[in-house]
């Protein structure tokens, strides 16, 4: 085990920049997911720190070791691709027993070792099956076995759930955490799948064009993010432009089309800044639950508008609307289905200024 650290590591190839000075410290034993639309640079990241890739500038470290010129096989991470990239023609014990015959272990203790770890992953039933013979969850299981038996400094896991169906997908992410906390295992997580670090990662760092944007514990990057594209990337969310009016302590007044409104927001912004207010569907409330946001303490910073539904949609679990505020702006709202707004009914919202969140619109530094 080894804390990994990242120090301005930049990839270029050719006129492409994949990944821009980007620094990342991993504590040992911690978690942290990679996210980010496609193309911006999470699998060179993680190539460059298996090693088959070197950076064209900063250095990796894995412990108090540079590793940034080392060749893969000199660093001891276990890797786990996509496509999981088994053997075709060994079987699960002997892809599972690779790494260990390189390392030229002896047979006795590969054998144990092996048979351990099968257990570990239901896959003893397996053991002397072919790949091609083995469901998605059997292949990444094993190919899981195959990067865990070395006892690597570090576990580098690239989309290694995006090829199963929904529900494995799901009952694979609480597998892989159990089993990541377990090892202890200091572990970056490659996805573009926001649920999916939010479910799994200590932290979570978000790539947008090589550059990250944010390195935070995942209720932060939801409630807290630093821009207002992350804003955005992470889970649905209201962007309403308005310029700040007021500072006082954490709160701020904003002035937007939809009325001023009160909001925490990012350090750094004070009156006369332009800003984008951000509010989750999930935080507004139809007017008779105001009452909700009594019990709780958040009634000091109110923020209430009115406004007329235009599009409803039925989501099972939830209600998904459309609200036009002022023929101003829509607003995204979602609610249990306990509230039966039908298109064109006039209705007033409320949220507290606490889940509200305001960003600057060019970012700021992470
Ligand atoms: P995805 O989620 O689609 O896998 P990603 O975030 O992992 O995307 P990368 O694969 O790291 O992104 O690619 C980052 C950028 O670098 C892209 O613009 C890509 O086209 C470019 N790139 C990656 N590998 C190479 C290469 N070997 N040669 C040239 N360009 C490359």
């Amino acid at each position: 085990m080894a804390s990994i650290e990242l120090r301005g590591i930049s990839k270029r190839f050719d006129a492409v920049v994949a990944v821009n000075r980007l620094s990342i410290d991993l504590r040992e034993g911690e978690l942290v997911a990679l996210l980010g639309p496609s193309g911006c640079g999470k699998t060179t990241t993680l190539r460059m720190i298996a090693g088959f890739e070197t950076p064209n500038e900063g250095e990796i470290f894995f412990g108090d070791t540079e590793v940034s010129t080392l060749p893969p096989e000199r660093r001891n991470a276990g890797m786990v691709f996509q496509n999981y990239a088994l053997f075709p023609h060994l079987s699960v014990f002997e892809n599972v027993a690779y790494g260990l015959k390189m390392r030229k272990v002896a047979k006795a203790e590969i054998e144990r070792r092996v048979s351990e770890i099968l257990s570990k992953m239901q896959l003893s039933e397996l053991r002397d099956r072919r790949p091609r013979q083995l469901s998605g969850g059997q292949q990444q299981r094993t190919a899981l076995a195959r990067a865990l038996v070395i006892n690597p400094a570090a576990l580098l896991l690239d989309e290694p759930l995006a090829n199963l169906d929904a529900k494995l997908r799901e009952e694979m992410r609480f597998f892989i955490r159990s089993l990541q906390q377990e090892f202890g295992i200091t572990t970056v997580y490659v996805t573009h799948d926001q649920s999916e670090a939010l479910v799994l990662a200590d932290r979570i760092a978000v790539m947008m064009g090589g550059v990250l944007q944010q390195l935070s514990a995942p209720e932060d990057i939801y409630r807290r993010p630093r821009t207002a594209q992350v804003a955005d990337f992470i889970g649905l969310t209201n962007l309403i432009p308005g310029t700040v009016t007021e500072r006082s302590g954490e709160t701020l007044q904003v002035d937007t089309p939809v009325g001023l409104l009160l909001a925490k927001g990012v350090d750094g912004l004070r009156a006369g800044d332009p800003g984008l207010v951000s509010i989750r569907p999930e935080y507004l409330y139809f007017d008779e639950t105001a009452a909700h946001l009594n019990a709780k303490g958040l009634m000091d910073s109110l923020n209430r508008v009115h406004g007329v539904i235009q599009e409803r949609s039925y989501l099972g679990n939830l209600i998904d609307y459309r609200v036009e505020i002022a023929g101003r702006q829509t607003l995204r709202v979602q609610s249990g289905p306990e509230h039966r707004y039908g298109v064109g009914d006039d209705v007033t919202l409320t949220f507290s200024g606490d889940d509200a969140w305001v960003v600057s619109e060019e970012g700021g530094t992470p």
